[in-house]
């Protein structure tokens, strides 16, 4: 399974704590979407070489204001994933 890891102000938020973490129900359900989409995006995605799945973690403020990186087993795997985020 894919990991993404998601960080808002410096604190790691789990899938499970969005609707804690949040005051507004609206930017928890912002940043589901944004996990959601970039982990759909990676699926897929596999090591041809080693068959590992890259990790991924999203880090910013707000919706408005991420970046993200990708970490692999190698650099195949890591360009397969930019490939398929469209970086
Ligand atoms: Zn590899």
């Amino acid at each position: 399974m894919l990991r993404v890891t998601l960080i808002v102000n410096g604190r790691e938020v789990e899938p499970h704590e969005m609707a804690q973490a949040f005051a507004n129900p609206m930017e928890a359900a912002a940043f589901t979407a944004v996990r959601d989409s970039i982990g759909n995006r990676l699926a897929d995605v596999r090591c041809p070489n080693h068959d590992e799945a890259p990790r991924i973690t999203v880090s910013g403020s707000s919706v408005t204001d991420l970046s993200w990186s990708i970490e692999g087993c190698c650099a195949t795997l890591v360009e397969e994933a930019k490939r398929a985020l469209g970086d």
